[in-house]
This record gives C-alpha cells, structure tokens and sequence, in this order.
C-alpha cells in the first residue's frame, strides 16, 4: 500500500538518485578533460598529469605537471590548477569549487586542495598506477604514517627563543586576514 509520505519519500529518493547521476556524469565528464590534458601534456615534454579546477559547472582553469619544465619541484598538475583558479578567482580561496585530478593528488596536492578550501576532490587513476609509472605518491602517503623516527630524511624540531614570534606578530597584527 502506498500512502502519500511514501509517495513523497520516493519521489525524494528519485531526485535525489537523478542529481547523484548528474553529478557523476559530470565528474566523469571533468576527469576526462583532465585525463586528456595530462595525456597531451606527456606529448609537450611534461609529466602524465592534468587537473582542472570547475565551479558552478564551469571550468576556472587548469593546470599540468611542469615540474622538469620549469625546475619547480611544487609544479604539480593540482598545485599549478589551484594558482590559476585562485589568480583568475583574485581570492586565496576556492571555496565551492572541485578539483578533479588525473591521478590521485599525492600529499603535496591534497594539502593544497585542503588549504584552498574546495568542496570535493575527484580523482581518476590513484597512487598505485602511480607508482607503477615510477612517482612517489604512494612512498610518500606510507611514509606520512610511519614514526619520523624511521624516516630517511630527518625533520628536526628545535624550538629556539624566537620560536613563537611571527605569532605573536600575527595576533597584533592590526589587519591580519585569517585563512
Ligand atoms: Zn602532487
């Protein structure tokens, strides 16, 4: 039997199933878009990965891995996107918006995801086709979770009189604009 909350139930339930199918159509359609941005990028001399920043269903840009390219060891696919959206943008964040990556953002790109502050992150191939390929992704994701004991590279921590002065600085500071 069905009674009008069911029917309205079911009728949410279909809306709702209709904008999941939507949304994933059109993180297909955006993977795609960066997908082929790192394919062609592999083509001009760079590294296999793209990543497009979209908000509002429209693109606010996109960006390839120009690490050789340009000596910039940061030039990640989502860290050059993430520039370009925030500089065509003129805001620090990116609030509202996607970053859809062709490959798993690896720590450096997710971190910066974080920090601009975009709504979701969508990625095709992952960490292990990564690997595969030869970049450290993977490595780096396992050593994140390891003691800092047991890293190759030692992060020292010393914390000198001065330590806590740019903060200090911060907190007075008259015009600070917290991000
Ligand atoms: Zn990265």
């Amino acid at each position: 039997m069905t009674n009008a909350a069911d029917a309205d139930d079911t009728a949410a339930n279909t809306a709702a199933a209709d904008a999941a199918d939507t949304d994933a159509a059109d993180d297909d359609r955006w993977l795609t878009r960066a997908v082929r941005l790192a394919t062609a990028n592999v083509a001009d001399g760079g590294g296999p990965f793209g990543a497009v920043v979209v908000r509002d269903g429209a693109e606010v840009a996109c960006g390839v891995n120009r690490v050789t390219r340009d000596l910039d060891p940061t030039a990640h696919a989502e860290v050059e996107a993430i520039r370009a959206a925030c500089r065509a943008l003129e805001s620090h964040s990116l609030a509202g918006a996607v970053l859809y990556s062709s490959c798993e953002p690896c720590p450096l790109c997710l971190t910066a995801g974080l920090w601009a502050r975009v709504d979701r992150v969508v990625f095709a191939a992952d960490r292990n086709d990564a690997a595969e390929a030869g970049f450290d992704d993977r490595e780096f994701y396992e050593l994140l979770e390891r003691d800092r004991d047991t890293w190759p590279n030692p992060v020292v921590s010393r914390r000198i009189a001065a330590a806590g002065a740019p903060f200090e600085a911060w907190r007075s500071a008259e015009h600070r604009d917290p991000y």
